[in-house]
């Protein structure tokens, strides 16, 4: 983690539904600068979302010194394999090796939130913590974990905090059944107030919106998933006793009063044993796959 990223590295954040890359250098005040970020949807089917990311890798190498790219799912950070990704359907693909064919520079690839974590720990919100967990509430749910300053991977099962099971018998995409990611996510508030709404919605910050109308219906759905979330956040602190818990992601969006004073009183009542962690709002929202893609990438130099 010493290392400091290139002064200009190639970084490729690959999602499940669209897929970025861009340029990041590092100012001389050391803070990051992004450049335009050009977008693509994600292909349909496996194979074809593999060239993409491929194809992207390629392009985002050019003119640069290094370059991070970053992969959603199960990843093994350690060997750069995409072990799984339940949205473009792949298993076990070696993408450092396959994009290192490709290019000229430095590869190095990785999980989406685990470089994300990275992110917020040089740059942002975690900065200086060696004990911290960067969640992203999003479609999803996962953690990035560091414990005694070290990324927390487990061949990249680590952190998967949207799996612990926490309540009732909502199906999960992952096969079970009552995990945190059900019910939630940004994508399980959604499902649970469009099952009992009158006017579906499309995003959890519509349902956010119906909140701050104090609609009875959204606040009920609202305020259970923080329960549930709160569950999940206890557990896991329980476990690895961060400092602090930095938040990102779609739900994080809904701000202080809504989503991160909720959770905190939240997490004051669940948790006796272990200190209470600091909740902080994540700095790079939206650009911290990109920018935590860099973070890898430094890693090239160490070598
Ligand atoms: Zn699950």
């Amino acid at each position: 983690m010493s290392a400091e990223p290139r002064r200009r590295t190639g970084v490729v954040d690959v999602g499940g539904t669209t897929m970025r890359r861009s340029v990041l250098e590092v100012g001389p005040d050391g803070e990051p600068v992004l450049g335009e970020v050009v977008t693509e949807p994600a292909a349909v089917e496996p194979a074809g979302a593999v060239e993409q990311v491929l194809a992207m890798a390629e392009v985002a190498s050019r003119g640069v010194d290094a370059l991070g790219v970053v992969l959603p799912g199960i990843v093994d950070d350690a060997s750069g394999t995409g072990t799984w990704s339940e949205n473009l359907g792949w298993r076990d693909v070696p993408f450092r090796a396959l994009v290192q064919e490709r290019v000229r520079v430095p590869v190095e690839v990785g999980h989406d939130v685990r470089a994300w974590g990275a992110a917020e720990r040089r740059w942002g919100a975690a900065r200086g913590l060696s004990d911290v967990a960067v969640v992203v509430v999003g479609t999803g749910i996962a953690a990035a974990l560091v414990v005694d300053g070290r990324p927390l991977v487990a061949h990249g099962l680590a952190g998967e905090i949207g799996h612990l099971r926490v309540a009732g018998d909502e199906p999960c995409a992952c096969g079970g059944t009552g995990c945190l990611e059900a019910v939630a996510s940004a994508a399980g508030i959604v499902r649970q107030y469009n099952a009992v709404a009158d006017a579906p919605v499309r995003g959890a910050i519509d349902v956010a919106d119906a909140v701050r109308r104090r609609e009875p219906l959204a606040t009920e759905v609202w305020h259970t998933a923080l329960d549930r979330l709160s569950d999940g956040l206890a557990a896991m602190a329980t476990v690895v006793a961060p400092e602090a818990i930095v938040l990102g992601g779609g739900l994080a969006r809904a701000g202080e009063d809504l989503f991160l004073a909720p959770l905190r009183s939240r997490l004051a009542a669940r948790l006796r044993y272990t200190p209470v962690p600091d909740l902080r709002a994540a700095r790079f929202a939206g650009t911290g796959g990109l920018i935590g893609a860099a973070c890898l990438a430094a890693r090239t130099t160490e070598e």
